[in-house]
């Protein structure tokens, strides 16, 4: 068995991408995913091509509780947690005005809390092992901004903030946290927003305006978190690889 790798969110989008990228690398992985039947599917696909890949479902990374029984069922089925891709994620869109207190705290508690409860689940695995890997899914909005998304953007640059504070604590342990920032990427969730014109203009007329000509997909991703998450990639903590076409530079 390979090292475990668990995904966040991998049962759609950008998180199934990369997990069938780290299963492909050799990684067994755990989809820990809100929505079961998306979970087991994803797991389904992984293992139909010859990979590892366990099932997580209806699991909500906003409660510690539920994270916590989530990991520790992946480390019994399958062994210490050494890599964490922390890339479930909502996104709305509200004038700022029109944000509730409800929709705030959501916003924090999934985007922000999930990943820092996920964190302390898994990095006594691999403080244990002298190894690891975290890999945070924010947003190029917390460099650009996004109209409407004032919630949403205070979430992505509070993960940015997270990820280099926590590189700087666990680099001495042989951890590296880094994170990649997706901007345009072809997922349900962009395409859900482009659709109800949330997002300033059509997929194509954003494509005509990204220095690459296309959306990005989830492949572009993986194979980023993939590169981070190699040991080749140890030298490398605390750092923001922007994927999104030159959108951002
Ligand atoms: P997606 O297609 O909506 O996938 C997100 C996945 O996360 C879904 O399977 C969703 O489950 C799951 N999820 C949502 N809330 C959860 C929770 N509380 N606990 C556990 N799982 C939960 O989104 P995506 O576009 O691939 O985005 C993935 C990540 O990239 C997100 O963090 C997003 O903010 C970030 N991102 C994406 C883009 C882009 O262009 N696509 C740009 C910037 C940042 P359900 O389907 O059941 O809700």
């Amino acid at each position: 068995m390979g090292r475990t790798a668990i995904v966040t969110g991998a049962g759609s989008g950008i998180g199934r991408g990369i997990a069938h990228r780290l299963a492909a690398d050799g990684f067994t992985v755990a989809i820990v995913e809100l929505n079961p039947v998306a979970a087991e599917q994803v797991a389904e696909e992984i293992r139909a091509k010859g990979y590892a890949a366990t099932a997580v479902g209806g699991i909500d990374v906003s409660d510690r509780a539920q994270v916590n029984a989530a990991v520790q069922r992946v480390r019994e089925e399958c062994g210490p947690i050494l890599v964490l891709v922390n890339n479930a994620g909502i996104a709305t869109f509200k004038k700022f005005l029109n944000i509730t207190d409800d929709l705030w705290d959501r916003m924090l508690a999934v985007n922000l809390s999930g990943p820092y409860y996920c964190c302390q689940a898994v990095v006594p695995d691999m403080a244990e092992a002298g190894w690891g890997r975290i890999v945070n899914i924010s947003s190029s909005s917390w460099q650009s901004g996004q109209q409407f998304q004032t919630h949403y953007v205070a979430s992505k640059a509070g993960l940015v903030g997270f990820t280099k504070a926590l590189a700087l604590e666990l680099g001495p342990a042989g951890i590296t946290v880094n994170t990649l920032p997706p901007g345009f990427v072809d997922t349900p969730n962009m395409r859900d927003a482009a659709d109800r014109g949330l997002f300033g203009g059509t997929v194509e007329e954003h494509a005509a305006r990204t220095p690459v000509r296309r959306p990005g997909r989830p492949e572009d991703l993986a194979a980023a978190c993939s590169f981070l998450v190699s040991d080749e990639a140890s030298y490398i903590t605390g750092q923001v690889l922007g994927v999104n076409g030159g959108r951002n530079t």
